[in-house]
């Protein structure tokens, strides 16, 4: 039987031909790192065979698919491309925080962090980028801020709050410029609490009510502790309580929403958002 070989893709680097598999690949011959892996422009060939790429594809404290990101960035990064570089930084620094390995999603916050603050410093505006960037005054900020809060830059990320603030006459992008600079002068370096991590699909699973007490214990006191009690109060026995989270392309386009919500009869009664960009 023949079964049609549609999905394998030939290296743009060295013509190995491999079976694609997601969207971030890795070419298993060269290593060559991309979202368009059949793409390649041959000056970047001395980063591929760099010191610094070579080892990170092998880095055993990194799974693959975080190295994977990483390497992209670099490539990114050589080519002038600031925005993607930044934006795989800041994956490969969710996944790593999702995996339970704080100390590298810092050090990879801060790295996408000096990526974005060199855009900002330019003098880009978050509405004048392409791609990812095409979002309201002030939410590229919230982004920038968030990296260096986690990274522990208070100063930085507290500057990057102000100038935020001064561009957007909206709401929800203050309260959201608030809410990190509450993080930082409790000195937080945490991501805001959820357990999934986004992938390319939409994620949800069934999840107890006891584990919103548990979200409820760590967080006595600030915004989270006072949504979570007001959804914990709205939970009757029966409900089913689930745990969601939006896909990677929309934390990407910067509408990432994860969360909670209660599920009676078939209705969403009640929404607890835990993460949010
Ligand atoms: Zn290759």
């Amino acid at each position: 039987m023949h079964l049609p070989d549609l999905q394998s893709v030939t290296c743009g680097n060295c013509g190995h031909v491999f079976t694609h598999m997601g969207a971030m690949e890795r070419c298993p011959s060269c290593g060559y790192c991309s979202y368009n892996v059949a793409e390649f422009d041959k000056q970047l060939r001395p980063v591929i065979e760099s010191a610094a790429y070579r080892s990170q594809l092998v880095d055993a404290r990194y799974p693959e698919y975080v190295s994977n990101f990483i390497c992209a960035g670099m490539l990114a990064e050589a080519a002038g491309r600031q925005a993607d570089a930044g934006w795989t930084y800041l994956f490969a620094a969710w996944v790593l925080d999702g995996d339970g390995k704080g100390e590298l999603a810092r050090a990879w916050h801060g790295k996408a962090a000096d990526t974005f603050v060199a855009l900002l410093g330019e003098g880009q505006l978050f509405g004048e980028q392409p791609g990812p960037f095409a979002g309201h005054p002030g939410e590229f900020e919230i982004v920038v801020s968030d990296c260096l809060r986690q990274a522990g830059r208070w100063a930085e990320a507290l500057q990057v709050i102000e100038r935020g603030l001064s561009r957007s006459y909206e709401d929800d992008i203050h309260k959201r410029l608030a809410r990190q600079r509450a993080l930082i002068q409790r000195r937080d370096t945490g991501p805001v609490p959820v357990k999934l991590t986004p992938t390319n699909e939409y994620q949800e699973r069934p999840v107890s009510i006891e584990e919103i007490d548990e979200l409820i214990g760590p967080a006595e006191h600030g915004w989270l502790a006072i949504e979570a009690r007001s959804f914990r109060e709205k939970f009757k026995p029966g409900d089913t309580v689930i745990e969601f989270c939006n896909p990677r392309s929309s934390w990407q386009a910067l509408a990432g929403r994860a969360g909670y919500q209660i599920v009676r009869d078939g209705k969403v009664i009640a929404t607890l958002i835990t993460a949010m960009n």
